[in-house]
């Protein structure tokens, strides 16, 4: 690891070469007035309400000149209130959706070292539950419009700013629930979300992340049943031997490895970062989809989860008395699908390797797939530039996430979405969800500036 480390600072020297133009001090002012209301509102499902965060932030557009019906809270249950605001433009193009979510995980203040309720600034971090996920991109959006209508800017396309609920718990996922009953005042032609971001490792720039697909949570149970017995007189066939027997079958069982135009540019751009044999087996499966480079990166559990589904037992319970013979075991195996790829296939393929009619596949939960957003040069074509500009020498990774968000709601509704802030963090020091949540406050306002770059050069 540390060879590779080395590596890595070698070829991307750029940590201090940044070239992003600063803020003025009344926008810096604005956008941490902004993010300091945003993470002082507790909006935990435990505690918190979302609606009154949704109420601050339109009051705040409001008083920025908004009209009132221009500014809209949405409210499926009182505490899930979520916020949709619009900046008109000429209707030369079709609306562009700024999504961020205002819900955030819970967070005890004996666990952590600092008020996790407080935006606190100390040794170059913002803290503060939220900080990172996902209230430094919701302050940046609602500074992003205020900024526009300052600037009399008029965009080609009416640009919609929406902040939602439940997108971490709960049950009134804001996203979901607007596509359902407000269709027309989110509808886009694509959206900007949470799920890229820049990485950085010990203040060194490695890429800028754009999150264009996620796989897709999927659990199966398998089940085996024996009319069992007395233990005293154990028979051949046995629920927990014969349940045993297929988990070794798919232990030993790989799904294929399938690339897709997302996960192809994460290897080629990763290949670049990472040198040595890592990187030609990467560029390897990445041109030409090669056997032997792809069975050595799949010994790495990270690389292996982008390249194929997966399926792997997380449960397991059978018998029901120590001195009988089991009736019944089973297990539960948990998959992470590609998208694009049919779940019903995965069962399918399951009951193959099991081999064994004897076990019983069952879905545990409904599948919710979700397609990869295709790479609209449209989109891509700002974000490398504007990367280039900011940052010189800092390629742009689109990424397929192995977990989901809420853009999955939004790719299923028609709305290709894209996971892309500008904001660095450290990749060995991920805090979100966890305790002393922060992000870097350079990073924080280059965001800011990369985002609001990037939104005005998408709408002229
Ligand atoms: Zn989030």
């Amino acid at each position: 690891m540390r060879k590779k480390l080395i590596l890595v600072i070698l070829a991307f020297p750029f940590g201090a070469a940044a070239a992003v133009p600063p803020l003025d001090d009344a926008t810096r002012q604005l956008t941490r007035d902004i993010y300091k209301q945003l993470v002082e509102i507790n909006t935990t499902e435990s505690a918190g309400n979302m609606t009154t965060t949704a109420e601050a932030m339109a009051a705040r557009l409001r008083d920025a000149g908004f009209p009132a019906a221009d500014v809209q809270v949405l409210v499926p249950e009182p505490r899930h209130g979520n916020l949709v605001a619009r900046l008109r433009g000429t209707g030369q193009k079709k609306p562009m959706l700024l999504l961020a979510h205002l819900d955030v995980v819970e967070a005890k203040r004996e666990d952590w070292s600092v008020d996790p309720f407080t935006l606190l600034e100390k040794d170059g971090y913002f803290y503060g539950r939220g900080s990172g996920d996902d209230k430094a991109m919701a302050a940046i959006w609602i500074a992003t419009l205020i900024r526009f209508k300052q600037e009399h800017f008029v965009p080609n396309r009416d640009l919609i700013v929406a902040l939602t609920s439940d997108e971490e718990t709960g049950v009134y996922n804001g996203v979901q629930w607007l596509l359902q009953n407000h269709r027309d005042v989110v509808d886009s032609a694509f959206a900007l979300n949470e799920g890229g971001g820049g990485a950085m490792r010990k203040g060194h720039y490695l890429y800028n992340g754009v999150g264009a697909s996620e796989k897709v949570y999927v659990s199966f149970r398998l089940t085996t049943r024996n009319k069992g017995g007395h233990s005293s007189v154990p028979v051949k066939l046995n629920a927990i031997y014969e349940l045993a027997d297929g988990l070794t079958k798919l232990a030993a069982y790989q799904f294929p490895m399938k690339l897709n135009e997302v996960t192809r540019g994460y290897f080629r751009n990763l290949a670049n970062i990472e040198g040595g044999t890592a990187g030609s087996d990467m560029r390897a499966i990445a041109d030409r989809d090669d056997a032997a480079s792809a069975a050595r990166l799949s010994e790495t559990p990270s690389y292996n989860a982008r390249m194929r589904t997966t399926c792997v037992a997380t449960r397991l319970e059978g018998g029901h008395a120590d001195n009988a013979l089991p009736q019944m075991a089973s297990a539960l195996v948990n998959c992470r699908v590609l998208p694009g790829e049919d779940p019903e296939s995965v069962r399918t393929t399951l009951v193959s390797v099991l081999n064994d009619p004897g076990i019983e596949v069952t879905w545990v939960d409904r599948a919710r797939p979700s397609a990869a957003s295709p790479l609209m040069h449209e989109v891509m074509q700002p974000i490398e530039e504007i990367t280039q500009q900011f940052w010189p020498g800092v390629p742009v990774m689109p990424l397929m996430a192995t977990g989901a968000s809420d853009g999955l709601y939004l790719r299923n509704g028609g709305i290709p979405t894209y996971g892309v802030s500008g904001i660095f963090t450290d990749i060995d020091d991920s805090r979100s969800h966890g305790r002393d949540e922060r992000i870097g406050v350079q990073q924080f306002f280059e965001g800011a500036q990369f985002l609001y770059t990037l939104v005005k050069r998408l709408a002229s």
